[in-house]
């Protein structure tokens, strides 16, 4: 299959808004990360999602809609604090699950009872959606496992010749998935942290349990309530470990770690360069999350387009939005961190 690369044009929008309607599959610019779409309610059509993703089969998919009145047709209802939420994040990177409604596939939601919906801020995303006129189910547009496509070339390089078309809109603003919060728990419960914070859900729903598997590995027994969470992600082929400690202490274990053949770099903040005896590639200031969200999937991208074989990564600050970074480069390492002020594993 030949995949077509379109442009931020109103007749390129037309057409990704054609081929989505016939039952194709086009990825498209948000504000997060690419999304690789398909009417979310035709089954057959999100089954192309999985096959060109090599997604596992148990992992639900988020709906993306261009206008929030499209919201109550796909959820059984809608509970004051989701409105609540909606009003406070909507159009934005916030996704809400909540009961599903019978009008969405199992396709969609995996087999299970709930639905994942997003109302997305980026206007060339909605004018997909209404070009479409059909809400789109859009998981990130990278082949599962790799880090997620935060613009066109990145998401080409995964999906050419598996999917009908690219829609090229520049470059994501946030560059990591949206945040995930569920209220179809007895406590609304964060899954997935992202560029809306803990804090702000706080302020808006007065509680708000964090899953155990935004911070770490999930026990063995235990059912992921987020069943993307469970995975190695967003994976470069390098083997990334996380070291905690000040820069001093990492500069320490660079020096005395060895790599078994090919080469051994640095994910390290901007300025640290200097001070790094490795080659180094870098994701924005110590003190600053939402660069570091925005450039952390690229760099992680640079890292194999560098032939990088081990990876020591400076570990960024866990709050606010910090914690998606976080969340996303402990899966990119396997959970693999390194305490070198504790020198354990
Ligand atoms: P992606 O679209 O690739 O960013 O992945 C969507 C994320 O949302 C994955 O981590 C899914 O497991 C999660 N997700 C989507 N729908 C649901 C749902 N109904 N319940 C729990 N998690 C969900
Ligand atoms: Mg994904």
């Amino acid at each position: 299959m030949e995949t077509l690369l379109l442009n931020n044009t109103d007749g390129d929008i037309a057409r990704a808004g054609d081929i989505l309607r016939n039952g194709g599959l086009v990825a498209i610019p948000t504000e997060t990360v690419y999304g690789l779409a398909a009417n979310a309610l035709d089954g057959a059509a999100v089954a192309g999602i999985f096959r060109a993703k090599g997604r596992p089969q148990d992992n639900p998919l988020i709906v993306h809609i261009s206008h929030i009145d499209q919201w109550a047709g796909l959820v059984r209802e809608i509970p004051e604090a989701a409105m609540a939420l909606a009003l406070a994040f909507w159009p934005g990177p916030l996704t809400i699950i909540l009961p599903k409604g019978d009008i969405i596939p199992d396709e969609v939601s995996a087999g299970l009872d709930t639905v994942a919906v997003r109302f997305p801020s980026m206007r060339t995303t909605r004018r997909i959606i209404d070009a479409a006129g059909v809400p789109l189910a859009a998981p990130s547009a990278n082949l599962s496992g790799s880090p997620s496509p935060t613009c066109a070339r990145h998401t080409m390089d995964d999906m050419r010749g598996r999917i009908d078309a690219v829609l090229d809109g520049g470059e994501c603003n946030f560059g990591v998935e949206s945040t995930v919060v569920t209220l179809a728990t007895p406590v609304p419960r964060l899954l997935r942290p992202g560029a809306v914070t803990p804090e702000e859900l706080r302020d808006v729903l007065g509680s708000l349990e964090i899953d155990e598997a935004v911070m770490g590995q999930l026990r063995e027994g235990v059912q992921a309530a987020s069943p993307g969470m469970k995975y190695k992600h967003y994976s470069p082929k390098a083997e990334i470990t996380i070291i905690k400690g000040t820069l001093d202490e990492f500069v320490s274990y660079a020096e005395s770690a060895v790599v078994n053949g090919g080469e051994m770099f640095a994910l390290c903040f901007d300025g640290e360069e200097g001070n790094i005896p490795l080659k180094c590639v870098t994701y924005g200031r110590e003190d600053d999350p939402l660069t570091q969200s925005h450039r952390l999937f690229t760099a992680l991208r640079e890292l194999d387009e560098n032939g990088a074989a081990r990876v020591l990564a400076r570990c960024p600050s866990t709050e606010g939005v910090g914690m998606a970074v976080y969340n996303r480069l402990l899966r990119a390492a396997g959970f693999s961190v390194i305490d070198v002020g504790k020198k354990c594993k």
